[in-house]
């Protein structure tokens, strides 16, 4: 599979300004899911064209992760907020995020970051014999 943002994502960004991606310390990422990494740079466009950087706050770890209905423990889902703690700001990411992933994502804005997953599947896994 491969990631591809939708046109309208791809405006002309800000001029004179690098991107910023941070990531927190106990982020762990098992594996660099193509989900995760479409995510990355979907965040990465979002911030070059705002100028407010990105953090990356979960990934496959923590809590969540352990959960067996989680994403997060197969890295297929990935936590941000923006730096600054604006809410306004969070909500524009969230929306970007929204608008520009493939509709196989869910993309969820839950308080205080927004929350990613591919839920692409569909129908029960093939049980065991
Ligand atoms: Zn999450």
């Amino acid at each position: 599979m491969v990631v591809v943002l939708r046109a309208d994502a791809e405006r002309e960004p800000a001029r004179g300004r690098l991107t910023v991606l941070r990531f927190r310390t106990e982020v762990r990422i098992g594996f660099p899911t193509e989900t995760i990494v479409g995510v990355l740079q979907a965040a990465a466009l979002w911030s070059l064209r705002s100028g407010v950087d990105v953090e990356i706050v979960s990934v496959n770890d923590g809590a969540e992760a352990l959960l067996p209905t989680s994403l997060h423990g197969y890295d297929l889902a990935i936590d941000l907020v923006t730096m600054g703690d604006q809410a306004f700001q969070l909500a524009a990411l969230h929306l970007f995020l929204w608008k520009s992933l493939p509709a196989s994502f869910t993309v969820q804005l839950e308080g205080d970051h927004v929350h990613v997953e591919a839920n692409g599947r569909t129908g029960r896994a093939a049980r065991p014999r």
